[in-house]
C-alpha cells in the first residue's frame, strides 16, 4: 500500500492539529505517525490510495479554528510492510522550530459552556481551555510547544486532566495548558496593600461587587493587567482618568456578549466577525446615539472601542457585573503593561482599589489588539498584539536572520527567520526606561525563541532614538551588519512586504514625523521604492515648527509655522490672536524667522494640525493624533461636496507642493465664516488630489499608501477610490499597522535588500 510523507506549513502547532490528524488518520484506517517538525508538522501515512486522498483533503478544508494550513508538500515515502496503527511522536528537540507559533486564543464555545455550567468539574472555573483555545504566546517560554516549556509547568496535571490529555476522543487530547480547579491556576483578590481578601469564586464575586459600586479593579488578564471600572458611571470613569492621569484619550469597553455590543454601537458584519473571532481584539465602531456608556469613556468621539471577553475569567466577571466595563491597559501612562502581581501592586497601587489576580505566570506582556474595518469589508489592524502576535505578516525569499527595531512611537520588533516575517506585539512609545528595556527584552526574546542570531540589524535613521542605540549595541554584540533605514522608506516597504510586491512602487507616506535622508523632519513624502532603494519624487513645501516636538502636542504651533512660511509673519500674527496671546505669538514668530529651535517639516500630519487649529477645533492636544482625529470626524458630513484647496506641484526633482495658495484659500474661507466641517473636508480632498497628481507624474502601476495619516479612514478610502478610478492599483497595509507599528517590518525588508557595505 502507498505511503506518503506530508510536510504541512501553517498555524499548525498549539491548535490541536496533531490530535486532529490522529483522529482523521485512525478513522480512515491509515497507519503512520505525526510530529512537530522544523517548519511545520511532518506526517507519514500509509493506506489505500483513496483514504490518503480523503485524508489530505481533510487537512485542507476540515481543520477547526484557529488552525490554518498554508501549504502541504507531498513526497512518496518508502513502504513499510509492518506498518500498523497511528501514533503521535514527540517533538524532535534538535529540529529548529520555524517561527510559526500560535497566538493567545479566545475561549471556544465548548470550554465557555463548561465554565458557565451550574455543575461539573469546571463549573465557574476561570482557566478552562482546550486544544483549540486558551493561552499560548503569553505562556510559552521556548519551542517546541510542550507544557514543560510553558509557564503552566508549575501546575502538574491531576489524574482527571491527565486522562483527558491522553484520550484521543477528547477535545483536550494533547492540549498543553489544560487545567481544572484541582490542579490549575487559582484566583485571588488582593487589596492594594497585598492582603488576600478572597479566593476563587468568592474573589470573583467580591471583585464584581466592587465594580458595581464604582470601584476600580486591576485584573490580571491573559497578557497582563487591565484596569476595569463601570463604563456607565461618569463618576467612576472620571476617577479612573484622574488616577491614571489620562485626560481624554479614549478607553476601550468590555461588553459581556455581542448583544451587549449591539446595544452600544452600530456594527457591520465585518465588525461583528472581528469581535467574535478567536483574536478577540478591540474593535473601533460607531457609537450609538443612545449608548449607555458615559461620555467620559471617549469624550467628543463618535467611535467607541469595544471588546468581548477573551477568557472564561473575563466572561465570568462581565456576566456577574452585568454592565459594560472600561477595560484599559494596566500601566502608568507611557509605561509597559504590568504582568507580575507584585509589580502591579507596586505600580498600580495608587490607581486600583483591588486586584483580581491569579498564580499563572505571564511570560511576556501582550496588550489587547485594536482593529478597524478597512476598505472592501476587510479588517485593518491598528495595534497588533494579543490574538495576532506572533503570527507571520509576510514572507521573504531571503532566509538570513534579520532583526528590525522600529522607530519611536508604537514600537514593534520584527524578526525575519527562515524566510518568515514575524512581528512582535505592540510595545508602546520608547520614551521611558521601562519601555526601552521592554524593547531590548523583546528583541532578545524573539531571537532566543526562534533560535537565531541576527546577521543584519535594521534601525531608523534617527541617531538619537533609543531603538537606534539598541541596534548599534546589539549589532556589535552579535557581529551583525547594521542597516539604517529612512522612516518613510520603511513605511512603504512594510506595505510591499505584506503584499509581496516587487519592482518599482510609488509610495505615499503621509505621516507625522520621520527623520529624513537630509536630516530634516519629513512626513509628506512621495518615494519611488525599488530593490535599489528609495527616491524622493515629491513632498510638501517645508514650514517651521516653533518648539520642535512640542508642536505635535500643540496644533496651534503648526498653524503659526504654516502661516509664517506662506504669508509672512505679519499676516500670520494677525490671524493668530484667538490661539495665542500677543507676547507668546511674538516669541514664537521670532523663533520661526530665526530658525532657532524651530525645525522645518514637510509633514502632512502637521499640516492637518495646522488646519485643525485654524478651523477652531483645537489649539492643544492631550494625546498624540487628537487634532487629526477630530479633523477626520468634522469632515465626514460633506466630504464629496467640497472643492480641494489649490496645491500646485512644481516641476523640480523632487517636486514640491506649494502651500501658499492653500494658505490664502484657507484664510479666505475662514474670513467667510466657513467652519470646521468645510475646512476639514477641503483639506482631505486636497490630499486626495495631490496623491492623484503625483501618481500621474510617476506613472507607475502600483501605489502604496502608508503612514499615520492614513489611519483616517475617509482620507484612506477617498485616496484609494481616486487612484483606482485613474487606473492605479492601490495597496495599503491590513495585517501590518499603517502607523509606526509597521516600521520594523519595512526596516527588515529594506535591510534584506541593502547592498553589502551600506551602513
Ligand atoms: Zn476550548
Ligand atoms: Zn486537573
Ligand atoms: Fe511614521
Amino acid at each position: 500500500m502507498p505511503r506518503v510523507c506530508l510536510h504541512v506549513r501553517g498555524i499548525v502547532q498549539g491548535v490541536g492539529f496533531r490530535p486532529f490528524v490522529f483522529q482523521r488518520a485512525t478513522a480512515l484506517g491509515l497507519s503512520g505517525w505525526v510530529k512537530n517538525g522544523k517548519s511545520g508538522v511532518e506526517i507519514e501515512v500509509q493506506g489505500f490510495e483513496e483514504a490518503i486522498e480523503t485524508f489530505v483533503r481533510a487537512l485542507e478544508v476540515d481543520l477547526p479554528r484557529p488552525g490554518r494550513v498554508f501549504s502541504i508538500a507531498r513526497t512518496e515515502a518508502r513502504e513499510d510492510a509492518a506498518a500498523e496503527g497511528f501514533s503521535i511522536l514527540p517533538s524532535d528537540e534538535r529540529e529548529k522550530p520555524a517561527p510559526l507559533v500560535p497566538p493567545d486564543l479566545s475561549v471556544c464555545a465548548a470550554c465557555l459552556a463548561e465554565s458557565l455550567a451550574p455543575s461539573g468539574r469546571r463549573s465557574g472555573y476561570a482557566f478552562t481551555c482546550c486544544a483549540r483555545c486558551g493561552p499560548r504566546y503569553s505562556i510559552i517560554e521556548a519551542l517546541p510547544y510542550d507544557r514543560a516549556r510553558t509557564s503552566m509547568r508549575v501546575f502538574p496535571r491531576c489524574d482527571d486532566c491527565r486522562r483527558e490529555y491522553e484520550d484521543v476522543s477528547d477535545r483536550r487530547f494533547h492540549a498543553e495548558p489544560i487545567a481544572c480547579p484541582q490542579c490549575g491556576p487559582r484566583l485571588s483578590l488582593l487589596s492594594p496593600a497585598g492582603e488576600r481578601l478572597a479566593e476563587q469564586a468568592e474573589a470573583l464575586s467580591l471583585a464584581a461587587r466592587e465594580l458595581k459600586n464604582g470601584k476600580i479593579v486591576a485584573l490580571r488578564g491573559l497578557g497582563g493587567f487591565q484596569l476595569l471600572v463601570d463604563a456607565t458611571s461618569p463618576a467612576a470613569v472620571i476617577e479612573l482618568r484622574r488616577r491614571k492621569e489620562r485626560e481624554e484619550k479614549p478607553f476601550a469597553v468590555l461588553v459581556r456578549d455581542i448583544e451587549a455590543a449591539l446595544r452600544e454601537a452600530l456594527l457591520s458584519e465585518v465588525e461583528i466577525a472581528a469581535l467574535t473571532g478567536p483574536e478577540a481584539p478591540i474593535v473601533l465602531a460607531r457609537k450609538k446615539l443612545d449608548s449607555t456608556l458615559a461620555e467620559e469613556v471617549a469624550p467628543n468621539n463618535p467611535l467607541v472601542g469595544l471588546l468581548l471577553p477573551a477568557t472564561p475569567l473575563h466572561h465570568l466577571l462581565a456576566l456577574t457585573v452585568g454592565k459594560p466595563l472600561v477595560c484599559t491597559s494596566g500601566n502608568i501612562s507611557g509605561e509597559p503593561l504590568c504582568t507580575d502581581t507584585d509589580e502591579a501592586l507596586a505600580r498600580l497601587g495608587a490607581i486600583a482599589d483591588s486586584f483580581l489576580t491569579h498564580d499563572r505566570p505571564i511570560v511576556r506582556p501582550v496588550d489587547d489588539s485594536v482593529v478597524r474595518e478597512g476598505p472592501r469589508q476587510t479588517l485593518t489592524v491598528l495595534r497588533r498584539a494579543r490574538g495576532f502576535s506572533p503570527l507571520s505578516v509576510g514572507k521573504l525569499e531571503d532566509t538570513r536572520s534579520i532583526l528590525g527595531l522600529g522607530a519611536f512611537l508604537k514600537s514593534t520588533v520584527t524578526l525575519s527567520a527562515r524566510g518568515e516575517l514575524v512581528t512582535s506585539q505592540h510595545l508602546g512609545d520608547m520614551d521611558d526606561p521601562a519601555s526601552i528595556d521592554l524593547l531590548e527584552r523583546t528583541a532578545r526574546d524573539m531571537c532566543r525563541f526562534f533560535d537565531v542570531r541576527p546577521e543584519i540589524i535594521a534601525c531608523d535613521l534617527h541617531p538619537d532614538f533609543a531603538s537606534t542605540r539598541l541596534a548599534e549595541r546589539l549589532a556589535t554584540e552579535c557581529g551583525a551588519r547594521l542597516v539604517r533605514v529612512q522612516h518613510h522608506h520603511a513605511h512603504i516597504a512594510a506595505v510591499m512586504a505584506e503584499h509581496g510586491l516587487e519592482g518599482e512602487v510609488l509610495g505615499l507616506a503621509w505621516d507625522g514625523y520621520g527623520f529624513g535622508a537630509d536630516g530634516q523632519a519629513w512626513g509628506g513624502e512621495a518615494l519611488v521604492v525599488s530593490d535599489e532603494g528609495a527616491r524622493r519624487v515629491a513632498h510638501l513645501a517645508p514650514f517651521r515648527l516653533p518648539g520642535g516636538d512640542r508642536a505635535a502636542r500643540e496644533p496651534r504651533r503648526s498653524a503659526l509655522g504654516l502661516l509664517v512660511a506662506t504669508l509672512g509673519p505679519t499676516r500670520a500674527f494677525a490671524e493668530m490672536n484667538d490661539l495665542f496671546d500677543a507676547p507668546q505669538a511674538n516669541a514664537l514668530c521670532a523663533a520661526i524667522t530665526s530658525g532657532f529651535s524651530a525645525p522645518e517639516t514637510t509633514s502632512v500630519g502637521r499640516l492637518f494640525d495646522a488646519v485643525a487649529a485654524l478651523a477652531g477645533l483645537r489649539g492643544k492636544c492631550s494625546f498624540e493624533g487628537q487634532a487629526a482625529m477630530e479633523l477626520e470626524w468634522a469632515a465626514e458630513t460633506n466630504l464629496s461636496l467640497v472643492e480641494p484647496f489649490p496645491l500646485p506641484l512644481s516641476n523640480d526633482t523632487p517636486a514640491v507642493a506649494d502651500l501658499v495658495p492653500l494658505a490664502e484659500a484657507l484664510l479666505a474661507d475662514r474670513a467667510a465664516g466657513l467652519g470646521a466641517p468645510h475646512l476639514a473636508a477641503r483639506l482631505q480632498n486636497t490630499l486626495v488630489e495631490l496623491a492623484w497628481k503625483i501618481a500621474e507624474r510617476a506613472g507607475l502601476p502600483h501605489v502604496a499608501l502608508a503612514g499615520g495619516c492614513f489611519q483616517n479612514v475617509f482620507l484612506a478610502r477617498a485616496t484609494r477610490e481616486r487612484l483606482e478610478r485613474a487606473g492605479f492599483s492601490v495597496l495599503a497595509p491590513a495585517a501590518v499597522p499603517v502607523n509606526d507599528g509597521g516600521i520594523s517590518v519595512g526596516q527588515v525588508l529594506v535591510a534584506s535588500r541593502a547592498p553589502i557595505g551600506q551602513r
